[in-house]
């Protein structure tokens, strides 16, 4: 049996068969090129759902892991931990355009990092109304359609798709609200709302980046009304948007902001950061694992290092080059790309409504989902590894240190593929 079918068999034997695999197995990684079980190494486009912001095998990641774990890996939070304090006061510097005396909480990862987002803001809500005879009438929170935050029973039910709601998980916390668009948001605030929770840029649903005017509209609108503006920066935030958070793109403040994903560059992290006094009281939120020094040790490393790169200038070089390389593609395959999406180094390339219509050999069911399932396939093979979002856009998140080599040979690599694809 060759080594991914002796993988395949242990996945479906042992593993609880969540997750759709492609059939292959990386072994190494360097910057960002990856090496699989049998040799072959591919460009990556991904960076493992946008987590390796510094690539693959980083020197300063290294050498943080390996320092920290000769010293210390956990102590629990019933001590005081110093990378702790200084990974809180980086944030608190790097995030200052967005929320001034910002405080962190620190858990392990996206949807954690969203569940201490709506308690808080459940808790700002309720306590404003807690004079009034109707206490605890103030939690509401309202997301978008196409929204993702999370897969744990909260996050769940404030991810806009109702396709994840399933029946076999009810009954599901109340208190969510979708609105169509950000103008929609308006029409779906009650007494009863809280706070609106947002993905400046869709990352599952769609890689849309929100118009400006119209974000920095919403904000004014909601700090008039004491209803607090929540922006999932799970996926956008550690300088994947070209700043350190995307409000900062913005031009707006926020009340939370959520990190994760690169934040930690390849370890589990998330924080919920937040200028709200009194968040949480002793006692009303915690995390075993939150905040450890290996994890909080990394991430300071992670964004020392996205820090320098950021102030070299070397970032915005990377965006442009990318940009560039985007609009080669869409500009030679118009018939399959119809623009491209997203900020910085969250990029999209959103699929033709005729694409279908231009693929060899296509039999007569042959969807935009199957353009964009074979455009994946055919990157694979062509030894890039690309993402999707929704069902019809190509999504790249790159290594934010990505090589100007490694974007070029990538996007070389993405060219076959299409013309594969058209040919
Ligand atoms: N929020 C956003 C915007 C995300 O993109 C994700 C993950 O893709 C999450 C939340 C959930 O993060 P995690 O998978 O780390 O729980």
């Amino acid at each position: 049996m060759s080594k991914i079918n002796t993988l395949l068999k242990q996945n479906n034997d042992y593993l609880i068969q969540n997750y759709k695999r492609f059939d292959i197995s990386f072994v190494s990684g360097k910057n960002s090129t990856l090496k699989d079980i049998d040799g072959k190494k591919y460009i990556d486009f991904a960076s493992g759902i946008g987590v390796c912001s510094l690539g693959h095998s980083n020197k300063a990641i290294i050498k943080t892991i390996t320092k920290q774990s000769n010293k210390l890996l956990h102590t629990s939070n019933l001590f005081h931990i110093k990378p702790q304090i200084k990974l809180a006061k980086k944030i608190n510097q790097l995030i200052k355009p967005a929320m001034k005396n910002a405080k962190s909480f620190f858990c392990n990862s996206g949807a954690e990092a969203n569940e201490a987002a709506i308690k808080i803001a459940r808790k700002y809500g309720n306590n404003q109304n807690a004079n009034m005879l109707n206490k605890h009438q103030k939690y509401e929170i309202i997301t978008l359609k196409n929204s993702f935050h999370g897969r744990t029973c909260a996050t769940l039910k404030a991810c806009g798709q109702s396709g994840m709601h399933i029946d076999s998980f009810a009954p599901y916390i109340d208190g969510f609200r979708y609105a169509n668009n950000i103008e929609d948001i308006y029409n779906k605030i009650t007494p009863k709302t809280c706070a609106v929770m947002i993905e400046l840029i869709k990352g599952e649903g769609g890689l849309k980046a929100h118009n400006i005017k119209q974000i920095q509209k919403l904000s004014k609108f909601l700090k008039k009304q004491d209803i607090l503006l929540i922006c999932d920066e799970v996926q956008s935030g550690a300088y994947r948007s070209g700043e350190f958070v995307c409000a900062i793109n913005y031009g707006i403040k926020a009340d939370i902001i959520t990190l994760a994903k690169g934040l930690g560059g390849g370890v589990g992290i998330g924080a919920v950061v937040t200028n709200i006094k009194d968040a949480f009281s002793y006692g009303e939120h915690g995390s075993t694992f939150g905040g450890n020094f290996l994890s909080v040790s990394v991430a300071n490393s992670v964004l020392d290092e996205l820090e320098k790169l950021k102030n070299s200038s070397a970032i915005d070089k990377t965006i442009k080059l990318f940009d560039n390389e985007l609009n080669k593609i869409l500009q030679k395959y118009p018939q399959i790309f119809a623009s491209s999406s997203g900020m910085g180094l969250m990029r999209g390339l959103i699929i033709n409504d005729t694409a279908n219509e231009h693929i060899a050999n296509k039999n007569k069911d042959y969807s935009i989902n199957d353009v964009l399932n074979d455009i994946l396939r055919l990157a694979l093979k062509n030894n890039l590894i690309l993402l999707r979002s929704g069902k019809n856009v190509v999504r790249f998140l790159p290594p934010i240190n990505i090589k100007e080599k490694e974007i070029k040979k990538g996007f070389k690599n993405l060219n076959q593929a299409v013309q594969a694809l058209t040919s």
